[in-house]
């Protein structure tokens, strides 16, 4: 696993700058108008790669199962307020996910600090790890040494352990297979400097038990924010709901861009045709007929949300017939639909021709839908990707009919609560604070019902904000993610594919494949970039199918 530079964002577009120096030629790749790409999965990183690739000349259609777009950052009202399903932070680090952020004209909805801050609180107690203006790794020196949770001793311990990380190469071979807790262990981190100090950073971030998190990916986020640049590990939080920030500003940046989203799509199969392209069969759920979809908020029809514009992009068919564009039509497939790609589909929704495919799909969508010819001889196959698994997230929110606290996050020790943030502005909460208690790793909670977590968190947070014990809680819920992220532990990096496949025309993208960062918005936004860069290049090798209109025009590079 290797850490790669950041994408760019320059001439206000979404460039890819991978860890690879790119030819050239590869730069100046330009995709006509008349190859169609389809992007199954509308997360973050189905959505960077439609804004990538259509950017670069081709004509996208995004078809995405549920009713928005966004993924696994989404937002639903609750008695007039707008609540996320879970908090979600990024650092200064994350230059592709800040990237996107700048495309989507997003910046300015969220909240960067300007120098890495966080007030750890504990019963009775409480610290603050901010850093100064030295140089990395010096920079966190001064945070550390007053680090009043641990012993001198321990800070001292600390250190040389850190030290001996940013020594590490995490591509290195053996070390995905190493387990976190048992390096720090052999390194004189004891159990306290586990729980109290790394813990905070790696549950978070890697969403496994600390102990048990993979030590490739936990020196690359040790590395890569806590230890590298000065400023790297200051912590940005969306100042508004997930929904709008990535969503809808993704769904209103692809009609600016002349590309197709289609929002209750699901894909059903891909199926590649013998001398070229593909064929994408829809559920009959999928066609959209009658459902709404939701676009800023309002509720739209289910014609075609963003309009074809003169870039040729994909229309939906009635069923039976061949209407509107040329890419999608229903009914049968021609007979000599099957061939190079594995299963037939029989299924019998609407039909989306596409030269190329974007898979951005959880792991064990892409196993189902990646055709045979594409995952045969994949290193690692469809079968390790299931093998990634799941690791859940469970997020506590407490309404209060008073302010409790004055902290816009913090992080906790010696409590169940790991890290709560202030949610009050961002949901609409005009009286009263709205606190969100995010549970990492939350494999013994996920099933907790809520009266369990309320007996739990209620008094938990009010240990550590005894202004709560005054306070009246107007609401408490729970959100829970089952599948938050793949489960980041040792032999990981093993099940993760890069974005080529065996057929030059289907790629992968999601934040599960192998883009040398965790499962994380980074990680999705990078995978969506890699893949688009990748299906430029297959398209480039790949003829235009018969009868269809030519492909690639290389040029000069936006
Ligand atoms: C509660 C929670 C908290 C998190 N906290 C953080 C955080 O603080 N910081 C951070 O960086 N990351 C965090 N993450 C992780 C981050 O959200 C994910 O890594 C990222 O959003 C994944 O994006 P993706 O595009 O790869 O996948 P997804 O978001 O899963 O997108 C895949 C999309 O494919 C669609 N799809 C699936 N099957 C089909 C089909 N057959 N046809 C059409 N569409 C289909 C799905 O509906 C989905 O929209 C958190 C995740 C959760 C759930």
């Amino acid at each position: 696993m290797s850490r790669r530079r950041g994408p760019a964002f320059r001439s206000g577009r979404l460039r890819a700058s991978g860890a690879t120096k790119r030819s050239a030629r590869e730069k100046g790749q330009q995709v006509s108008a008349g190859r169609h790409v389809v992007v199954v999965g509308g997360g973050l990183a189905g959505i960077t790669a439609a804004i990538a690739l259509r950017e670069a000349g081709a004509s996208v259609t995004l078809l995405e199962a549920r009713p928005r777009l966004g993924g696994a950052t989404c937002s639903f009202t609750r008695d007039g307020l707008v609540i996320d399903n879970g908090q979600h932070v990024f650092l200064r680090c994350c230059s592709a996910y800040r990237g996107l952020l700048a495309r989507l004209g997003m910046t300015g909805a969220v909240s960067l600090q300007d120098r890495f801050d966080v007030t750890v609180l504990g019963p009775g107690g409480r610290a603050r790890l901010r850093r100064n203006r030295l140089p990395g790794p010096l920079h966190m020196g001064q945070a550390l040494a007053g680090y009043s949770f641990l012993s001198l001793a321990e800070r001292l311990r600390v250190t040389r352990a850190a030290l001996a990380m940013m020594r590490l190469d995490p591509a290195a071979p053996g070390l995905d297979s190493e387990r976190l807790g048992d390096w720090l262990a052999a390194r004189g981190q004891g159990e306290r400097a586990r729980r109290v100090l790394w813990d905070l950073f790696t549950v978070s971030s890697l969403n496994v038990a600390g102990d048990d998190a993979s030590m490739a990916l936990a020196a690359t986020v040790v590395q890569t924010a806590l230890l590298g640049a000065r400023d790297a590990a200051d912590i940005g939080v969306p100042a508004v709901p997930l929904g709008d920030l990535h969503g809808k500003a993704g769904a209103l940046l692809l009609k600016r861009l002349g590309a197709e989203v289609r929002l209750s799509a699901k894909v059903a199969a891909v199926q590649a045709v013998a001398g070229g392209g593909f064929l994408v069969r829809l559920t009959d759920r999928g066609a959209g007929t009658g459902a709404k979809h939701m676009v800023n908020g309002d509720s739209a029809p289910a014609t075609p949300l963003i309009p074809n514009g003169n870039h040729g992009a994909a229309r939906l068919s009635p069923p039976g017939g061949r209407v509107g564009g040329p890419q999608i039509h229903a009914g049968a497939l021609p007979s000599d639909g099957g061939g190079a790609g594995g299963p037939q589909i029989h299924a019998d929704g609407p039909v989306v021709h596409a030269d190329g495919i974007v898979l951005a799909v959880p792991p064990d969508a892409a196993a189902r839908l990646t055709p045979a010819a594409a995952a045969a001889g994949a290193s690692p196959g469809p079968e390790r990707w299931l093998e990634l698994g799941a690791s859940p997230i469970v997020n506590v929110h407490v309404i209060y009919d008073r302010r409790v606290t004055r902290l816009p996050f913090a992080a906790a020790v010696d409590s169940p609560v790991q890290w709560v943030f202030d949610r009050t502005r961002s949901s609409g909460l005009r009286a009263g604070q709205y606190l969100a208690v995010s549970l990492s790793a939350a494999d013994d909670l996920v099933d907790v019902p809520a009266a369990g977590l309320r007996e739990r968190f209620v008094p938990a947070l009010e240990d550590l904000f005894p202004a709560a014990r005054d306070a009246r809680i107007t609401d408490f819920f729970v959100t829970r993610e089952r599948r938050a992220t793949f489960r980041q532990v040792p032999g990981c990096a093993g099940m993760r594919p890069g974005a080529a496949t065996a057929l030059p025309g289907l790629v992968l993208a999601g934040a599960w494949t192998d883009t040398g960062w965790p499962d994380t918005m980074e990680g999705a936004v990078r995978s969506g970039l890699n893949a688009a860069r990748e299906l430029r290049r297959g398209l480039a090798a790949a003829p235009p199918p018969s009868g269809r209109r030519a492909g690639l025009v290389a040029g000069a590079t936006a």
